[in-house]
């Protein structure tokens, strides 16, 4: 019988888990709502799903094959449903285990390996972000982990996230507490990146932690930690309650709970995180939240599911996106455009791009960028 090397990728790529690969039909309705689509880039999602079918090569490139931010967009767009995110995840797969992945992903990858999280920093620095206030330290009476993003723990801009989270915690009189250094990356980027031995790594030692330590409920600073515990995790035996924080925080402020002053009085456009909104269903709490600190919320162009993406999901946040291509960029922009003095959001990778963004499209005097649980803590009553 001949042999059709094409059908050994096809074949290759749906045991790697893309399972949907045949259900698509090429219609392009993917290619037309993909972030891709609004800067130039040699990306197309129905195009490099072509290439899987028919086993062709050529996409192994650093902006076609890791350009996916996995954002979400396409897939509640396809009107066959197709795993389309599966399907770039197992395609990067397959070629990092060849070896080919762009420099900046080995160097996160590298690091989750020797360190436990993907930005070089130590293990024992993990609770730096704690210098100088009082956290508590998870316990049998506990009731909540607080699992802050590797993000949060070693990027200084976003160390202020977990730092102002603690304030509002504290002010609510919630029982949390935090593992720290024996914690490792939640690795919902790392595996989305491709690199699916690592995540099983990263999962299985976490998973293991949260055993001995008796961790039932868990608070996420970050929506991809969040998506991660909730989706990923009970596959490989880790179940438990997963907020994140804009959750948690709207149901303590309806409790009465946590006291705001409500005077924050400023228009305050609320950018929705990929995997907050599109992947976790999460629309209505940061909003609450906004309007109870008295911030006037302003619409801005692309919100809720049909939001923008930042640019720093799957993996991308470790890889460098030239100036013309951010899409953090047109989001600052049209935050602008809306009249807002502050553009909210909630989550670390968000913050980072649209931080950079705001700042090289010269509109530091101009816009604010924060996390809603920053904007909160300035209102504590
Ligand atoms: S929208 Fe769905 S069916 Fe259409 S090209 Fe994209 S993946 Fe294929
Ligand atoms: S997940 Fe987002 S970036 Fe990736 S192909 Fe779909 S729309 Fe484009």
């Amino acid at each position: 019988m001949a042999e059709f090397p094409f059908l050994e990728v096809n074949e290759a790529i749906r045991l790697y888990g893309g399972e949907d690969l045949n259900a698509c039909m090429q219609c392009g309705l993917c290619a037309s709502v993909c972030p891709w689509r609004e800067v130039e880039s040699p990306f197309f999602a129905r195009q490099m799903i072509r290439m899987g079918q028919l086993g062709l090569e050529g996409y192994e490139s650093d902006e076609v094959l890791f350009g996916c931010t996995t954002c979400d967009k396409c897939v509640i767009n396809c009107p066959r449903e197709v795993d389309i995110i599966g399907i770039m995840r197992a395609m990067r797969s397959m070629v990092s285990e060849a070896g080919i992945r762009p420099e900046t992903l080995k160097a996160a990858s590298g690091s989750c390996h020797a360190n436990g999280n993907p930005w070089s920093g130590k293990r024992e620095d993990r609770l730096a972000w704690t210098k100088g206030i009082e956290v508590p330290k998870y316990g049998p009476d506990t009731e909540y982990l607080l699992f802050v993003c590797c993000t949060s723990c070693y990027d200084q801009r976003s160390q202020n996230i977990a730092r102002s989270l603690v304030k509002l915690l504290d002010a609510a009189g919630v029982s949390y507490g935090i593992i720290g250094q024996e914690e490792s990356c939640c690795g919902e980027s790392i595996r989305k990146s491709g690199d699916e031995e690592l995540f099983n790594k990263l999962a299985t030692s976490n998973i293991e932690l949260f055993a001995r330590e008796g961790v039932k409920k868990i608070i996420t600073t970050s929506p991809h930690c969040l998506k991660t515990f909730t989706s990923e995790y009970p596959e490989l035996g880790g179940d438990y309650e997963v907020v994140h924080s804009s959750q948690l925080l709207a149901h303590l402020v309806s409790e009465g709970k946590l006291k705001l002053k409500g005077k924050d009085g400023r228009k305050v456009a609320f950018h929705d995180p990929c995997y907050l909104g599109r992947h976790s269903n999460v629309f209505s709490e940061p909003r609450e939240l906004l309007d109870a600190a008295g911030a006037e919320v302003v619409p801005m162009a692309r919100e809720e599911k049909f939001s923008l993406c930042c640019g720093g999901g799957g993996g991308r946040v470790w890889m460098e996106t030239p100036q013309e291509q951010r899409f953090s960029v047109l989001r600052v922009q049209e935050a602008a455009q809306a009249g807002a003095e502050v553009l909210a959001t909630s989550c670390p990778y968000c913050i980072s791009l649209l931080e950079d963004s705001r700042k090289t499209e010269g509109l530091e005097d101009s816009l604010e960028v924060l996390e809603v649980s920053e904007l909160l803590a300035r209102d504590l009553a």
